[in-house]
This record gives structure tokens, C-alpha cells and sequence, in this order.
């Protein structure tokens, strides 16, 4: 409630502000952050969206997509936005690290830093703080945030499209643990804004390529290990993978929940090689904490879903992931 206060004095006149979310921007990084940018610009700000990476292109149909700046494209104006900044919003992320190469210029700016934000253990680098672990998603907390600015009728199509992209992502379609009676409310409330569900549904999961689902194919059919001992399923898939099938950012999107799926598993991980990292994306069911496996991994994230990296090779990344399964195997076991 302070913080709604002191934001709303914030905006009370016209600002420069920049919008930056997570490395590798997913549905509810660029919904949440283009909602904001709607909101904030018709509330008369100068408004720049600014993404650390590039993102899939799936998501390149959400409105005002065209005005992100995507950093390594233009490093200059994204440095010289976060710079220039009297305000700079943090969405759907809480350590800086996860900015990459834009941490310190976030971190050495003058400006007032807001975070809104639903991942576990948030660092303190921001001044003011919208924080909640239970809520689905960083668009639903950007819906909160307006509801209690008491701007809601601010809230047009736009702003709906881009608050349900994210809010369908993160919850899987609705079909996950986040998915509160409140979620859906707000839902019917942006479909009442004009938001088409179907459409929306389409642009994103339904513009595959054919060499995505042969990738799929091929991962599942040479890449899956499973451990039914340990409740475990993980698939691996090296770089030649990668380059064999072409496969871009967002291609292996969802690949991870069909180690999760199967009868029995309550860990399912995904170890990818990517930018000289390998990249881990953890998921779980029960009482398995993914964010407490991210850990050991230099991650984190929520408690059933959660990611990480490390900078051995796959091969021993694997072994050290067996070695801590082995020594978590009471807790795998009785889940
Ligand atoms: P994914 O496996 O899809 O990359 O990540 C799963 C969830 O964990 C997402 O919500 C993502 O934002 C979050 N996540 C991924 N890596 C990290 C990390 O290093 N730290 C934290 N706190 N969250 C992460
Ligand atoms: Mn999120």
C-alpha cells in the first residue's frame, strides 16, 4: 500500500521511463511489459520498452512490439534509455543478474527502480516494490498494480491482449497451480475488453514450424532419460541438435513438461547448450521443489517451475545433476 502511494505520486507528472524485463523474454516478460507501456504512456510519460535479448516470434503480434528496443540491436539506445531514465520498471524478474549484459546499466542508473515481480527471493535493489509469490503472473500483478492506482478504467484492448498473453503463459493455459479463481475473473474481465482468447491462443502456440515438432520428435525419441527410481525424467540435447534442426529462441518452449508428464515423475528437467552455457529448465509436481533443485544450478524461480545454468559442459552438468538426484532421492522418493 506505501508503495502504491509513493507510485502514484511518482506518475503524478510526465516522466522518462524505461520498461526492461528478463534475458530471454517469454509471454509474460514482453505481456506484462507492454501493458505497462500502454498504461504509462496514456497516462502521458515517454515510455521505452527495453528487452536484454531478442524474444520468439511468436509473441512479435503483441501490440506495440514494433516500438521494443531490443538491446544487442541497438545497444546504444538501450544504454542511453536506461541512462536517461527517471524511472526504470522491472518486470517479471528480481536479480539483476538476469538482465545479462545490461545488469549495470539498470544497476549504475540514477533512476527510481520499480519492481513488479513474482519470482521467489527477490534481491533489495529496488526502490519501490510490488512483489507476490502467489500471483500467476507479472501481468496479472501489472493489472493489480493499475486496480490499485485506481486506474483501471484506463485498461483498453491493448493492454488486455498483452495482460492475458502473459497471464496464459505463465499458467499453462490456466491448467497450473496458479490459477486462482481471482485469475479468472480478471479474464472475463479482459475478454469483456474485446480480448479474442481464440486469437490469442494462435499467435502463440500455433505458428510452429515443421522442423520444431521434428525437433520435438527427435528429443523425444533419443534425448529422454528416464529414472523411474527417482521420480525423475530429464532430456538432453546437445548443440549439434540445435543446428541439425534449426532451432531458435522459443523453439523448445513446453519441450521440458513431456518429462514432467508421465505417470510417476515429479522432476522433469531440460539441459540445453546454449550461448556456451548450458541451460536448464526444471519443472515438478507434489511436493518437488524446482526452484530448490535451480538452486544448486545458479537459478531459481518459482516452486514448480524454475530455471538455471552452468558453465561445465553437458556432460558433466549431467553428472552433477545425478549426483545431487542420488542425494535427494528420500525426498523424490516420498513425493
Ligand atoms: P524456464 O525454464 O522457462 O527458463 O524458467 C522457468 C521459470 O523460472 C520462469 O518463470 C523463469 O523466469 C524463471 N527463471 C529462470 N531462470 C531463473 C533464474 O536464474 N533465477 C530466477 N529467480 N528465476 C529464473
Ligand atoms: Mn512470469
Amino acid at each position: 500500500m506505501k508503495d502504491t502511494v509513493a507510485l502514484k505520486e511518482l506518475l503524478a507528472t510526465p516522466k522518462r521511463i524505461a520498461i526492461t524485463t528478463h534475458q530471454k523474454p517469454d509471454g509474460d516478460a514482453m505481456g506484462s511489459s507492454l501493458a505497462m507501456f500502454h498504461f504509462l504512456k496514456k497516462l502521458g510519460h515517454t515510455v521505452k520498452v527495453v528487452a536484454p535479448t531478442d524474444y520468439p516470434d511468436f509473441l512479435k503480434w503483441l501490440p506495440g512490439n514494433s516500438e521494443v528496443v531490443v538491446g544487442p540491436d541497438d545497444i546504444d539506445m538501450a544504454k542511453w534509455t536506461f541512462e536517461g531514465a527517471d524511472i526504470i520498471f522491472c518486470l517479471d524478474f528480481n536479480a539483476l543478474k538476469r538482465l545479462q549484459d545490461f545488469e549495470h546499466a539498470v544497476m549504475d542508473s540514477m533512476a527510481t527502480k520499480v519492481m513488479i515481480d513474482h519470482h521467489m527471493e527477490p534481491e533489495d535493489f529496488a526502490d519501490l516494490v510490488f512483489w507476490d509469490d502467489k500471483a500467476s503472473s507479472a501481468a496479472e500483478m501489472v493489472y493489480r498494480v493499475i486496480e490499485d492506482l485506481g486506474e483501471l478504467d484506463k485498461l483498453d484492448l491493448a493492454m488486455a491482449e498483452c495482460i492475458y498473453t502473459g497471464v496464459m503463459t505463465d499458467t499453462g493455459s490456466f491448467r497450473f497451480t496458479n490459477t486462482s479463481p481471482a485469475v479468472h475473473r480478471m479474464v472475463a474481465h479482459l475478454m469483456e475488453l474485446g480480448v479474442d482468447v481464440n486469437k490469442a491462443y494462435d499467435e502463440v502456440f500455433c505458428n510452429s514450424s515443421p522442423e520444431r515438432f521434428r525437433f520435438i520428435g527427435y528429443c523425444l525419441n533419443n534425448c529422454l532419460h528416464v529414472l523411474p527410481e527417482l521420480n525423475t525424467a530429464y532430456i538432453k540435447v546437445d548443440r549439434e541438435v540445435f543446428r541439425k534442426f534449426n532451432i531458435r529462441s522459443g523453439d523448445t518452449e513446453g519441450l521440458v513438461n513431456y518429462a514432467l508428464n508421465m505417470k510417476g515423475i515429479y522432476l522433469g528437467v531440460l539441459f540445453t547448450v546454449q550461448d556456451d552455457l548450458v541451460k536448464m529448465s526444471f519443472r515438478s509436481r507434489g511436493h518437488v521443489s524446482a526452484s530448490e533443485f535451480a538452486g544448486n544450478f545458479d537459478g531459481g524461480g518459482h516452486f514448480y517451475a524454475a530455471g538455471g545454468r552452468s558453465k561445465d559442459t553437458l556432460e558433466n552438468t549431467e553428472k552433477r545433476f545425478l549426483e545431487l538426484l542420488e542425494a535427494k532421492k528420500t525426498e523424490l522418493v516420498a513425493s
